[in-house]
């Protein structure tokens, strides 16, 4: 018996590769296989263009010039890169660092290592609606602030924090701003130097690029510590050989979202809002999380009353979707994003995440409604 493959609707955890990326990707695994590095012969000059076009091409999807663009294994490496390179480069003369609680893991914990190594963290706590305030922030710095990290949206819930009002008081107080905008960069406008950004991170694999590459953008002058000793690509601040393929993927899936992204933002709200509202009205008992108007468009983060959260996840067998539970040895624990906003536990197991995306038809979203309806509606009897 053959099943049919359930609908994606979990693209805040990883999006397909857009086919026109993969047509630009190909030819460099094959004939067009040199290494970027090689200066010496047509196969290296040929990657070494590849590259800088692909480096143009992620620069201007942020505002940002090509040579502040450094390209990284991910969003992972790239908030590392970000947060202990600039720990490592100033964290002698300041050594405080102010973030929010419910960050991703790739800078809540590399933040948690920055602190055993001598660094002083502070850890905001939104609102029950995600949000931080520019006063809770401006209250959490002090003289001795040498870096912000606010994420731009929330991968869980997609709340979007006040971006530009953070990266204005961080320059009026000479303080150091990262942001990872891994999951807005490609669905809204992202814009370095309207925001104040500093450093910036972002992932191919979520903008219908491929697993492992991204960028941390470098506003000229940042001072950070390269965190891989080796062949000083990259203006020295990250070493190894270039992913050329990889790199010519985010090039070009960061090229399709400058020209699809408004469009594309407003078919996809139409479709998340429905699916939403739908499923508001036909379960009662349900409530979204996070807030709604400063919210990525393609997000929603639902909980749903009185079902057994593992029940609910195990019976959802005609979508792909995730909640953010994160499986610790034999121990299922609930979403720390959802925890944060004061959601109780099981509740928080009892949240489905929707993430819809660029090939997500109006028929799917008609059919997860009614998928969702009669599960809910099973488990409740
Ligand atoms: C996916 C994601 C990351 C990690 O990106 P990788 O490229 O997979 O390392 C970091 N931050 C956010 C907000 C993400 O959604």
């Amino acid at each position: 018996m053959e099943y049919s493959r359930p609908i994606y609707l979990d693209y805040n955890a990883t999006t397909p590769v857009d086919p026109r990326v993969l047509d630009a990707m190909l030819p460099w695994f094959t004939e067009q296989f040199g290494n970027a590095a090689s200066r010496t012969h047509l196969y290296g000059w040929e990657a070494a263009d590849a590259v800088a076009h692909a480096r143009q091409q992620v620069a201007r999807l942020i505002g940002a010039s090509e040579k502040e663009i450094i390209f990284t294994s991910g969003a992972t490496e790239a908030n590392n890169l970000a947060l202990k390179g600039t720990f490592e480069a100033l964290g002698a003369q300041k050594n405080h660092i102010v973030t929010v609680a419910t960050e991703h893991k790739a800078v809540f914990d590399t933040c948690q290592h920055l602190e055993a190594l001598g660094a002083e963290v502070t850890y905001l706590m939104p609102a029950s609606d995600g949000l931080i305030t520019l006063e809770q922030l401006e209250n959490a710095l002090r003289p001795d602030t040498l870096l912000v990290s606010v994420m731009y949206a929330n991968n869980e819930i997609g709340v979007i924090q006040p971006i530009a009002d953070i990266g204005r008081l961080c320059r009026e107080r000479v303080i150091i701003f990262h942001t990872d905008a891994t999951q807005a960069v490609g669905k809204i406008p992202v814009d370095v130097a309207r925001d104040n950004i500093d450093l910036l991170s972002l992932s191919a694999h979520k903008l219908y690029g491929p697993k492992g590459i991204g960028a941390l953008y470098v506003r000229k002058g940042i001072k950070l510590t390269a965190q891989l000793d080796g062949g000083r690509h990259e203006r020295g601040l990250r070493s190894g050989t270039l992913n050329v393929p990889g790199i010519v993927g985010l090039g070009k899936a960061c090229q399709l979202a400058g020209t699809s992204m408004l469009e594309e933002e407003k078919r996809l709200s139409i479709l998340r809002d429905r699916l939403e509202n739908e499923i508001l009205n036909a379960v009662i008992d349900t409530h979204v999380n996070g807030n709604r108007t400063y919210r990525l468009p393609q997000t929603t983060n639902i909980s749903f009353e009185n079902v057994d959260g593992e029940a609910l996840l195990m019976s959802f067998n005609r979508i792909a979707v995730s909640n953010g539970s994160a499986c610790t040895s034999a121990l299922i624990e609930p979403s720390y994003v959802l925890k944060a906003l004061g959601v109780p536990d099981d509740l928080a197991h009892a949240s489905v995440r929707f993430s819809l995306g660029r090939f997500t038809r109006e028929a799917d979203v008609e059919e997860t409604i009614a998928h969702v309806r009669d599960v809910v509606e099973r488990l409740r009897r």
